[in-house]
C-alpha cells in the first residue's frame, strides 16, 4: 500500500474511534484514555522502561497491555498511550513475539509513524486545527504568533505537535523553529504558570 493512503487510512481509523469512545477534543486527557484503555480491555501496566522507550504494547493469548515512561510530562505521555492504541487495533499480526517498542530512535519505521499519524488525528483532528489556523488571519507564523497560537488551542498537545503541524500545512519551514524552546518563550510573554511558581515558592522557602 502507498505511505499516503496508509496515512489517510489511520487518520479515518482515529476519527472512527474517537466518534465510538464520544471523544471530545478540548476535554481529552489522561482520565479519558485511561478510559478508553479499560473499555478496549487494554492494562496499563507501571514498569520501568530503558530510557530510550518511550513505550511499549505487548499482546499475548487474548491479554493486552501497554507501559509508558513514567516521567513524562502530560501532553507527550497522552501521546504515547493514543500511539500504542494504534499497534492495539491494526499491528498485532505484524508484530514480533507480540511486543513492540517505542520511542524516537525508531520513529521513522512505517508502523512507528503510522502510530504518530493515528495519535495525532485522535488527540487534535487535523481539521479542527486547521479551522483554528485559518482564523488567526496570520501572514507569518512568527515564534510569538505560536505561542498565541497554543493558548488558544484546547486540546492538550505540546508545541512539538504544534509545529509538526504547522510544517505539514506548508506555513512554516522544514527545521524552523525546530530548537526554539517554546515554554521558555511563553513564560517570558506571559509570566510563569500558576503551578510552576508555587513550586518555585515552596523550593526557596
Ligand atoms: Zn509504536
Amino acid at each position: 500500500m502507498n505511505r499516503d493512503v496508509y496515512f489517510e487510512n489511520l487518520k479515518a481509523l482515529a476519527r472512527e474511534k474517537r466518534a465510538h469512545h464520544a471523544v471530545r477534543t478540548h476535554s481529552f486527557g489522561l482520565r479519558e484514555v485511561r478510559k478508553i484503555y479499560k473499555d478496549e480491555g487494554v492494562r496499563i501496566d507501571p514498569w520501568p522502561l530503558p530510557p530510550k522507550i518511550k513505550a511499549m504494547y505487548m499482546c499475548a493469548d487474548g491479554d493486552f497491555s501497554v507501559a509508558v515512561q513514567r516521567k513524562l510530562p502530560d501532553e507527550p505521555k497522552l501521546f504515547a498511550l493514543v500511539h500504542e492504541l494504534k499497534h492495539h487495533y491494526l499491528d498485532q499480526e505484524a508484530i514480533e513475539n507480540g511486543v513492540v517498542l517505542c520511542g524516537d530512535y525508531n520513529q521513522n519505521e512505517l508502523i512507528e509513524k503510522g502510530a504518530e499519524v493515528f495519535a495525532a488525528e485522535f488527540i487534535y483532528p487535523e481539521s479542527e486545527f486547521y479551522e483554528l489556523v485559518q482564523s488567526q488571519n496570520v501572514v507569518r507564523w512568527e515564534a510569538e504568533t505560536i505561542v498565541h497560537l497554543k493558548r488558544r488551542i484546547s486540546a492538550k498537545v505540546s508545541y512539538t505537535f504544534i509545529r509538526k503541524r504547522l510544517k505539514r500545512l506548508g506555513l512554516i519551514v522544514r527545521g524552523e523553529y525546530d530548537h526554539l524552546r517554546f515554554q521558555k518563550l511563553e513564560e517570558q510573554m506571559f509570566g510563569l504558570p500558576f503551578w510552576k511558581t508555587r513550586t518555585r515558592r515552596r523550593a526557596t522557602g
